[in-house]
């Protein structure tokens, strides 16, 4: 992961580096200044692997809910960012979830931002060909996309658009028969996007 400590001002800027999943969960944090449990969830874990330590996950999320006051923030958040870095509770020290558990664990429902965006985006496709549009991708990369995600081939569907939105095409990152080592894990994805920008 990063190196060095991340701070809170950093998170917007790696961004950029971010799986879709996170990517959605982080634009939603931006646009309405909340994230509901399920994304909180998804997301801080995430943050916590690319390396935003306690104090500085407190800080982001406070900025982040600037709607509330701090009172509202202490009593009903700042408890659960601390028990996801294992200091509340029974102090376990929890880790981002893998895509196997997104995908098929805790559904998204109506209003909820996390999950899978490949999985829970709508089986027709559509909503996923306009976002890979928006990330710059061809309409034909764009279908290459739509296609693997009506095979149900969700994390192929992302490792294609790490491939196209990351330019991960050099050997080194390669690995073996031109393709980049399939997504398992949100962090994965990070840790490769960041060192493709070292
Ligand atoms: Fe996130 Fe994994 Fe889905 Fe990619 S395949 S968007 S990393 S949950």
């Amino acid at each position: 992961s990063v190196k060095g400590k991340v701070t809170a001002g950093d998170v917007d800027n790696l961004a950029p580096l971010m799986p879709l999943c996170m990517k959605e969960m982080h634009s939603h944090l931006q646009k309405e200044n909340h994230l509901r449990h399920g994304g909180r969830m998804q997301f801080g874990l995430f943050l916590k692997g690319i390396g935003l330590p306690i104090e500085e996950a407190l800080v982001f999320w406070r900025q982040s809910f600037s709607k509330i006051t701090d009172d509202q923030f202490a009593k009903n958040y700042a408890y659960n960012i601390r028990h996801n870095y294992g200091l509340e509770g029974k102090r376990v020290d929890y880790s981002p979830y893998n895509c196997m558990r997104i995908i098929t664990s805790n559904q998204p429902g109506p209003g909820d931002h996390h999950g899978c965006p490949f999985r829970h985006m709508g089986r027709d496709g559509e909503r996923i060909r306009a976002r890979m549009l928006a990330d710059g991708l061809s309409e034909s990369d764009a279908q290459e996309v739509v296609n693997l995600v009506a095979g149900q081939h969700y994390q192929i569907a992302c490792t294609k658009h790490f491939e196209l939105s990351q330019k991960a095409r050099t050997p080194q990152e390669t690995g073996s028969a031109g393709g980049v080592r399939t997504i398992e894990h949100p962090n994965q994805y990070f840790d490769q996007a960041y060192r493709l920008r070292e």
